[in-house]
Order: C-alpha cells, then sequence, then structure tokens
C-alpha cells in the first residue's frame, strides 16, 4: 500500500436503485409515475438560454419565498438544496458534531449510514420493533442527535404526530432531523412543531409528490437560528448549489396546489387499490402510507421474484440485507403499470 492511501478519505458509498437507460416498468425508486405540474414545462420553454450565462442567486430566494408562502413560514425559516439528500447531508455535517452517537433506526435510509462514515460521525442503530415500528424509548438516552424517515423507508410506515413529538421532547439538547421524503402521501407533518421545539429540523424533497426527482430539489424547515447554522455551513462548501433552472421550474411545482393534490390523491387511490391486490396474491406487508409498499411472501423467494420481474422488465427494488432479505420494496406507480406487475405475478405464482 502506498503511503499517502494512508491520508485517504475512503469510504464505502451510497448505493442508489439502478436507473435502466431503456423503457421498462420502473418500481424501483419511488419516483412519481405522473409529470410535474403544468407550469413546469411553461418554465422549461420560457426560460431564456442567455440567463446560463450567470451564476444562479445564491441565497436561492424566488424558491426560498415560494417554499415560505406555501408553508405559511418566514424566508427565514426555509433552506433550500439538491434534493434532499444534499440538505440532509448538510444537516449531518453542521448539526452532528458531538462525541456522543447519533441515533436512527436500523432499518431505514441506507444513506444515513454512509453520512455519519464521510463525517466521522460516531452512531447507533436502534432496532425496529418485529412489526417494523419505531421504539420511542430507544431514543431517550443520551445521544449526539436523532434522525429518522416519517413514513419510515422502505417500510412505508408512518408514525403519528404524538409519537413523533414525544422523541422530539426527549430529546431538546440535540437536534432531531425528521426525514419526511414521503410525507405527502401519509398525514400530517412535524412541520406543525418548529415553533414548539427550537431543535427541530424537517426535511423534505420535490423527488416524490411533486415528480421532479430529475432537477434535485429539497428543502429544510425550522427556525431562523438552525437556518442560517445550515446556510453558513452551505456557503462554506458551495455557494451555488441550486442551478437557475431548478429555482425557476421549482417555484412552478410550488405554486400549483391544485395539481400537486390531484397526483398525490391518485397515487394514494391506486396504492391502497394495490395493497388489496397484493393481499389477493398472500402477500403480506406493514399498512403503507408511502408511494411504496414493503412487501413479503410466505411462499415465494424475495430474490427470486426480484430476478424474475427485471427478466421481464419490471424493476423493484430488493436488498437482501439483515432482517429484510425476504422484502420487495414496490413503487406505486400507474395503475396500468401496477396492473401489468400484478398480472405477471399471477402468472408467475400459477407456474410455480
Ligand atoms: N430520504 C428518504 C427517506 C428517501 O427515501 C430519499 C430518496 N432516496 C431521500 C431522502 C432523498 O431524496 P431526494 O434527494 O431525491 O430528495
Amino acid at each position: 500500500m502506498k503511503a499517502f492511501e494512508k491520508n485517504i478519505r475512503k469510504v464505502e458509498p451510497y448505493v442508489p436503485g439502478e436507473q435502466p437507460q431503456r423503457k421498462v416498468i420502473k418500481l424501483n425508486t419511488n419516483e412519481n409515475p405522473y409529470p410535474p405540474a403544468p407550469g413546469v414545462t411553461q418554465a422549461i420553454q420560457n426560460l431564456s438560454v442567455d440567463r446560463l450565462r450567470l451564476y444562479p442567486d445564491p441565497t436561492s430566494k424566488v424558491l426560498v419565498d415560494a417554499l415560505a408562502e406555501y408553508y405559511g413560514v418566514g424566508p427565514d425559516q426555509v433552506f433550500v438544496g439538491v434534493g434532499s439528500d444534499d440538505v440532509l447531508s448538510m444537516c449531518f455535517l453542521t448539526f452532528f458534531n458531538s462525541e456522543k452517537k447519533i441515533l436512527f433506526p436500523d432499518i431505514t435510509y441506507s444513506f444515513y449510514k454512509v453520512w455519519a462514515d464521510l463525517y466521522r460521525i460516531p452512531y447507533e442503530c436502534q432496532k425496529l420493533d418485529e412489526n417494523f415500528h419505531l421504539v420511542k424509548e430507544d431514543y431517550y438516552k443520551e445521544n449526539g442527535g436523532v434522525i429518522f424517515p416519517n413514513p419510515n423507508a422502505p417500510t412505508a410506515i408512518y408514525e403519528d404526530l404524538d409519537f413523533v413529538e414525544d422523541i422530539i421532547a426527549h430529546n431538546q439538547d440535540v437536534i432531531v432531523i425528521v426525514d419526511e421524503a414521503y410525507i405527502d402521501f401519509a398525514g400530517r407533518s412535524a412541520i406543525e412543531l418548529i415553533d414548539k421545539y427550537e431543535n427541530l429540523i424537517v426535511v423534505q424533497t420535490f423527488s416524490k409528490a411533486r415528480s421532479m426527482a430529475g432537477m434535485r430539489i429539497g428543502y429544510a424547515i425550522s427556525n431562523p437560528k438552525l437556518i442560517k447554522y445550515l446556510n453558513d455551513a452551505k456557503y462554506s462548501f458551495n455557494s451555488y448549489t441550486m442551478n437557475q433552472t431548478s429555482l425557476a421550474y421549482g417555484v412552478e411545482a410550488v405554486k400549483d396546489k391544485a395539481y400537486f393534490e390531484e397526483t398525490v390523491g391518485k397515487i394514494v387511490e391506486t396504492r391502497e387499490w394495490a395493497k388489496e391486490e397484493f393481499r389477493k396474491l398472500g402477500f403480506e406487508f406493514p399498512d403503507s402510507k408511502a408511494n411504496f409498499i414493503f412487501v413479503t411472501h410466505p411462499k415465494y423467494d424475495a430474490r427470486e421474484i426480484f430476478e424474475a420481474l427485471k427478466a421481464n422488465d419490471i424493476f423493484v427494488r430488493f436488498w437482501g440485507s439483515e432482517r429484510i432479505e425476504q422484502y420487495l420494496r414496490v413503487t406505486i406507480g400507474t395503475r396500468e403499470e401496477m396492473e401489468v406487475l400484478f398480472d405477471f405475478l399471477r402468472k408467475y405464482f400459477a407456474e410455480k
């Protein structure tokens, strides 16, 4: 080994779901099957290429203002970034600087471990119970910070706001991050609690309910003090995270509340129907409040189903990791895409 190797920051990176370059039924990365709001198409046509000569506004004012208005908070309570991955990574860097361990669930968004390793943050995973629920008492112990998604991924389980508040209330000496990537498909958001708890940051994204995973927009809502700390870290890292186009398209997506509600409504309706179809086929799953369902079959092997689906151009997500070896995560697509999935599964099981 060369001497310089010792100085290199080595990390085991996060592995994102596959993005096949040909047309498949893509139910593997929780994207929205519907297009972004019509205003976004308009904005794409209206954006002058000459704008690209200039650096974007480092404060991302138009987008911050649009989000502040949408949530009824001050612009100094909103931080935007390149997808919620960027926002969460900045949060880890900014808020998790204790010698004490940060806490997050054992089965959760696998990026948390990667950021903790990257930034040398000590962590301890807390085991979900046998039904994949968070155990709130596990988060009462001394720690260097807490993060969990609600709904959790990949389980799709939503914990109600009293439950979330209990964890925040028991951790007022550290920062608690609630990752709400899927909240629009679920229920009440912890944004309701930001005036009550100074230690709370809520992170959301345009990638799921707003159909803009390709644009990379995420945001955090908190109090002005914590948002300032985040901005200070951002300006010490990269001033121009948000490009000209994401600012313009993002504003249009936030403006169209009716379209957003209609799209979310359609996905929730398809999800509820898909639960019935999965049940009829003998699958079991925790009740989903997200845009995906985490399914297991008592008779058929998850990896085999995954491979068979893939061979037929139907992509779902499979990890094969501890405690979830027999589970598949299936994103809710359009009704038509889901019909193809269920037709395939019916045939596959009949021939087994
Ligand atoms: N949090 C959770 C729980 C997620 O599942 C995802 C999607 N992979 C993200 C955050 C990041 O999403 P994005 O960067 O597209 O906003």
